[in-house]
């Protein structure tokens, strides 16, 4: 096999298999003199960034290339999916460059929140994994909330250096920085890719007025998010569109919640206590007794209890039992990329079961 060429716009190898990675461009682009990548060609042609994604290898690579660089750290986050979305180390690749810590889809939590409580929660869960920013925002990169005052402090703390927006898959960074090159080109300009000088980060660039620029740089999967569980016509059940209803659910020990079949809630031991579900709001949620719960998994997986459906209730993996004494009320058990249950009072014991693979963790309320 002769080898594969370049990108002339990011550097990236090009590769012809995988549409979702690095380095795509249709096989009869390889014919040509030069070649273009499509993620370069779509920035190019439409100012136009399109998601991509990487492996872990390859993105700490990446992470390792940008405490080389002198500049701003965008780290997009998926407020729906916290935990799941977070980049696990980015503190200790980015040198001492500024963080600006940036939470996405907001328009997903219920009306009602105080934006001021979600970002001093933002704050303390940052702290706590060990990310210190020079500031949090929440913003709608659908909607368009919260984008000015992101952009104001993108200039802001940039200091007329490059940015680098880094982010896990589906937080919604390509859907950030379209928006970004909406507002900042407006019509007809074309925005050009050139090379990373002297790396092949395989990121692209989008020029900034002064001469610097903002990186975009691949995307990486986080496998133990539930979505990797699921086939693609399913997502839907999982992942909300738009703002989640709470769902209030009055439990006695001994009762049990089916969150289609991908998900089990267990109330064990404690007062009769409200249990609040924070998931999509298509998914639909059975309850039943606890003695009950095993058989009823058993016979109606995939029928009764769906997503999945019956067509594909082999492909999820067993589900795995995590018990937790909830000491504090109002706590959050959190399903990786489900979403989470709050347990209102404390004193309580509950299991929660999810696939194998599937994060399943408590934190101090989000709401
Ligand atoms: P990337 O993989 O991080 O580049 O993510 P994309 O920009 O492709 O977005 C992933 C998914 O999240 C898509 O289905 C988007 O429509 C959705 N999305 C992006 N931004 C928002 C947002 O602000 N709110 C909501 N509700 N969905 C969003």
């Amino acid at each position: 096999m002769s080898e594969m060429p370049t990108c002339i716009g990011c550097g990236a190898v090009i590769q012809t298999a995988n549409k979702g990675e690095v380095g795509y461009a249709p096989p009869s682009s390889l014919t040509k003199e030069t070649v273009i990548c499509q993620r370069c060609f779509r920035l190019k042609n439409y100012n136009e960034i399109q998601p991509v994604s990487l492996t872990d290898d390859d993105f700490l690579r990446i992470l390792n290339g940008l405490g080389t660089q002198d500049g701003l750290i965008v780290k997009i986050v998926d407020i729906f999916d916290f935990n799941g979305s977070w980049l696990p180390g980015l503190h200790r690749f980015v040198g001492n460059n500024p963080v600006l810590l940036i939470a996405n889809k907001v328009d997903l939590l219920p009306k009602s929140i105080k934006p001021g409580k979600v970002i001093h929660w933002l704050k303390r869960e940052a702290a706590a994994l060990g990310l210190k920013p020079v500031d949090v925002l929440l913003v709608s990169a659908h909607s368009g909330r919260g984008m000015d005052e992101a952009m104001t402090a993108i200039e802001r703390y940039r200091k007329k250096q490059n940015v680098y927006v880094v982010g896990c898959t589906n937080v919604g960074k390509s859907t950030f920085i379209n928006r970004i090159i909406k507002q900042a080109t407006g019509e007809g300009e074309v925005i050009t890719t050139s090379h990373f000088p002297g790396t092949t980060l395989d990121m692209i660039d989008i020029p900034l007025d002064d001469g610097s620029a903002m990186f975009d740089t691949p995307g990486i999967i986080n496998h133990h998010q539930m979505a990797h569980y699921l086939d693609a016509s399913e997502l839907k059940y999982i992942m909300p569109k738009k703002e989640i209803k709470p769902k209030v659910f009055q439990q006695n020990p001994g009762q049990t919640l089916y969150m289609g079949a991908l998900a089990r809630f267990d109330f064990i031991q404690g007062e009769r206590s409200a249990f609040t579900v924070y998931v999509t709001n298509d998914l639909p949620i059975h309850r039943t007794k606890l003695e009950k719960a095993d058989e009823l998994y058993a016979n109606h997986k995939g029928k009764l209890l769906t997503p999945p459906s019956e067509k594909y209730i082999d492909q999820l993996p067993d589900l795995v039992r995590h018990e937790f004494t909830i000491k504090e009320p109002k706590t959050d058990i959190v399903i990786s990329g489900l979403g989470w249950i709050t347990a209102q009072d404390a004193n309580v014991i509950i299991a929660a079961y999810a696939p194998k693979g599937v994060e399943v963790f408590i934190r101090p309320s989000l709401i």
